[in-house]
């Protein structure tokens, strides 16, 4: 919220998009209820949150092979739990619509 008031100002906003990893953690609709609570009153008040939520990649440390995460469970189909998170953490601002 503080990354896009900074950069926003007192502008009203309609929408922010977050890009939220598979394997951060991150409850969209948890994440939504919080976002209402902490806006309220500001310029971000009643803007819609939009996630995008790309999967998550990892690489095995015993066989080498790159492969999709959908979720935290980090076995590699060698039977290897050596595994390497890649892609799937990050959590950012993706994108925002101003009022206009
Ligand atoms: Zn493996």
């Amino acid at each position: 919220m503080d990354a896009v008031t900074e950069r926003t100002g007192s502008a009203p906003v309609t929408s922010v998009g977050l890009r939220v990893g598979r394997l951060a953690g991150v409850v969209p609709d948890a994440m939504r209820f919080c976002f209402e609570l902490v806006t309220a009153g500001t310029p971000l008040e009643g803007a819609a949150l939009e996630f995008e939520q790309p999967d998550g990649r990892g690489r095995c440390r015993s066989c080498g092979a790159e492969f999709v995460l959908a979720d935290l469970i980090l076995l590699c189909e060698c039977g290897s739990a050596d595994v390497e998170v890649l892609a799937g953490r990050e959590l950012a601002v993706a994108s925002v619509v101003l009022r206009s």
